[in-house]
């Protein structure tokens, strides 16, 4: 890999840091300039180098152990961010033992959501928008303060609203940077990763679940289906893309 000098990260967007916020967005820019023709091993890497302080957020889902795998052999001390959202499958949770334990991460932060007022575990079907809010994207940006930016798993492939993801990002409202190095990677990359790493597959995707969320939002799908058609089936709903702006909730379409 080249090694290429730090590009410098401006202090955190202050509420109505344009200024800021216009560094940051050239920031992303020059950084999918840089790593436009690397690999994702490249990108993590040099996110680990030039991003500040970063955190992987991960869902131990159908696909995660790759990134997973590859932050296990650059930089096994890297946080590490769970966020158990108390929904999961029991399969889920299993195999984030297993897989945590097996890659020997060294900084793994399991994030416990606090249902508040979600006491019976019926939002979700009443209102899954600020289900996600409480028990998901509420918990990850806390856990996220005081990193600048935080590692996703996110594909193109996935969805239509990811048909365009680059490598960098910047989260709407926080600022930091969201690194997405498998952004180009194909459902025929993973599985070959994941064979020639003899890593282990989530159980749930050998019955039908190419992506694994929340158990109750989570359905099979059939064959020929788009990955994430189990995902909040028969809702428009198609990411938790609940964000925080100046305090306040907004549906901004950006996935977590
Ligand atoms: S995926 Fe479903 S259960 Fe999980 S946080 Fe969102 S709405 Fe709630």
């Amino acid at each position: 890999m080249v090694q290429h000098p730090p590009l410098h990260f401006a202090e955190k967007t202050p509420p109505g840091g344009s200024l800021a916020a216009a560094a940051r967005q050239a920031q992303v820019a020059a950084l999918n300039a840089r790593y436009r023709h690397h690999a994702a091993t490249d990108v993590l890497r040099g996110a680990i180098h030039d991003a500040g302080r970063i955190a992987l957020v991960s869902s131990f889902g159908a696909d995660s152990v790759v990134l997973l795998h590859m932050v296990a052999v650059t930089d096994r001390d890297l946080p590490v961010i769970f966020v158990d959202t108390g929904m999961l499958f029991t399969e889920t949770l299993v195999y984030q033992q297993e897989v945590a334990e097996r890659l020997g991460l060294r900084d793994l932060r399991i994030i416990h959501a606090d249902a508040g007022r979600d006491t019976d575990g019926t939002l979700h079907r009443r209102d899954p928008d600020a289900c996600c809010a409480l028990r998901k994207t509420r918990p990850l940006q806390a856990a996220l303060e005081g990193f600048d930016g935080w590692i996703t798993g996110r594909k193109r492939f996935q969805a239509g609203s990811r048909a365009a993801l680059d490598f960098f990002e910047v989260e709407d409202g926080t600022g930091r940077i969201k690194i997405n190095p498998l952004a180009h990677w194909a459902v025929e990359d993973l599985r070959t990763y994941m064979e020639e790493n003899r890593l282990p597959r989530h159980p749930l995707v050998a019955r039908g679940y190419p992506s694994i969320g929340c158990a109750p939002c989570t359905t099979p799908v059939t064959p020929g289906e788009d990955p994430r058609a189990g995902r909040w089936r028969g809702q428009t709903k198609e990411e938790c893309g609940i964000h925080f702006v100046n305090g306040r909730i907004v549906r901004t379409g950006t996935p977590t």
